[in-house]
């Protein structure tokens, strides 16, 4: 029995240290004990007993009763990104010249440039993100075909930038030339995968991200039935080589490891194709992909986090590719489609994970750091309007400054040049939560400052996913 004991002990130790390996213990109270404190404090004053002290360097919550970000917070995250700015286009002085993806070079940059336009109407800052933009254009070197990793996100990214400048001769022509990857995406005899980071799924976000950003109609609805049709053919016919068509009708794996999370996995792919703006037929969401999302979901930890495989089982990585912080954006969306609250409430125990164990070491990162945990709790929020999910988000911020690495060189993990976004997405929170129409900030798997634009009977009450245009 001591044996077994120790044996328990040593590896529960272990997973303790494996997690202070990886992330921060967080050092916050939650909401519930902030609120709590504050208001004991507050009784405290009123009978004259001393003020207990602060436990963080924000003491009081960051956002007034109405969810409207304090005046402190909002100078502190304008400070920090005019800053980073700087810090930015010094280390891009040394930057590898040749990567032009979205995902770390310099689609990226003007990504972040354009998301900056928008979020300030600056005009300075949509001409820098042309010139970002330009450089990857004459720069495309056909190997890959989605937005974050491919040639289609510097395409449709230029589409946008030259749309939103009126140069539309230019913009078409970028569109034109991502229309030409199509043929290559369908072709089912090819060993292009279907995830998001390299395969369809990838392919699929540039055409709605054009929807969304130009129009409805820019990218005919014919093109992205052939790109679904394409992505919901190769998941049956795994699922029949691996026979799964009863458990999970859908599957998807990448070098040949079946995949959950958002970046190579199921939870990025159904999360598309649940996108309104993808026009899956009613029959196919619900006798294909709900089933498929079910089979991901009974694979959950105790934890409540996600293994990064079907087959692994080793409760680790708490990260926007693997993990909670991706499935959550797959549960999400679930609710908003099938209005089922099972999951919403799995939603909510992926925040409490990625609250717990999603401060992580790793640095800024969309992918595999702090910032693309954050959203997690700002798209909650967004969906849930629970100021929980607002507090949670705005101590990640505070975290990212408090324990990440700050040099370039240390940041260049993961979406390094979206890592902005964090920060602006909570900016934009103190302009729009009070709107009877909010703006559309959170409720992407990329980007909570984008929606993808869908028809009306899809979209969730409160029109949360409504047309940034
Ligand atoms: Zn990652």
């Amino acid at each position: 029995m001591g044996e077994t004991m120790s044996k328990r002990l040593k590896l529960h130790l272990g997973g303790e240290a494996e997690m202070e390996e990886r992330a921060f213990a967080n050092p916050f109270p939650d909401y519930e004990a902030a609120t709590g404190a504050l208001l004991a404090a507050g009784a405290a004053e009123e009978t004259g007993c001393v003020r207990p002290p602060a436990t963080t360097d924000e003491p009081g919550l960051p956002f007034h009763q109405d969810g409207k970000i304090i005046h402190n917070l909002i100078r502190r995250i304008q400070t920090k990104i005019k800053d980073l700015l700087q810090q930015m286009e010094e280390g891009l002085k040394t930057a590898d010249p040749h990567d032009c993806s979205a995902y770390t070079g310099w689609t990226g940059i003007a990504l972040l440039y354009l998301q900056l336009y928008r979020v300030t109407c600056d005009q300075t800052y949509l001409l820098r993100s042309l010139d970002y933009v330009k450089r990857t254009l004459r720069n495309l070197n056909g190997r890959r075909v989605t937005f974050l990793c491919g040639d289609a996100g510097p395409l449709a990214v230029g589409a946008v930038i030259y749309h939103k400048l009126r140069s539309d001769c230019e913009s078409q022509e970028c569109i034109t030339k991502l229309l030409q990857l199509q043929r290559a995406v369908v072709c089912q005899e090819s060993d292009l995968p279907d995830e998001l980071l390299y395969g369809r799924a990838g392919y699929l976000y540039a055409l709605l991200y054009l929807n969304t950003e130009i129009g409805p109609g820019t990218v005919c609805e014919s093109a992205i039935k052939e790109v679904v049709n394409a992505i919901i053919e190769s998941g049956k016919t795994l699922s029949r080589e691996e026979r799964k068509t009863e458990r999970c009708p859908l599957l998807y794996q990448w070098h040949r490891k079946q995949y959950v999370g958002a970046a190579h996995g199921m939870a990025g792919i159904y999360y598309m194709l649940m996108q309104p703006a993808a026009k899956v037929d009613q029959e196919t969401l619900t006798e294909m992909v709900k089933p498929s999302i079910d089979y991901v979901r009974h694979k959950k930890f105790r934890s409540g986090n996600y293994p990064s495989s079907l087959s692994n089982e080793t409760d680790r990585l708490v990260h926007w590719c693997h993990g909670a912080p991706g499935v959550i954006h797959m549960l999400m969306q679930a609710y908003k489609v099938f209005k089922e609250e099972k999951y919403l409430k799995e939603a909510m125990e992926c925040s409490d994970v990625i609250w717990q164990r999603g401060l992580l070491r790793k640095g800024y990162g969309i992918c595999h750091g702090t910032a693309g945990n954050g959203y997690s709790f700002l798209s909650l929020y967004r969906l849930t309007q629970d100021k929980k999910y607002l507090y949670r988000a705005c101590k990640a911020w505070l975290a990212l400054f408090t324990f990440s690495p700050m040099s370039w060189d240390q940041r260049r993990h993961g979406f390094q040049h979206l890592n902005l976004t964090l920060r602006r997405g909570i900016k934009r929170l103190t302009t729009s939560v009070n709107r009877t129409h909010p703006d559309p900030i959170l409720p992407d798997l990329l980007d909570p400052l984008m929606g993808f634009a869908g028809s009306p009977a899809a979209q969730p009450a409160g029109g949360m996913l409504s047309s940034t245009s």
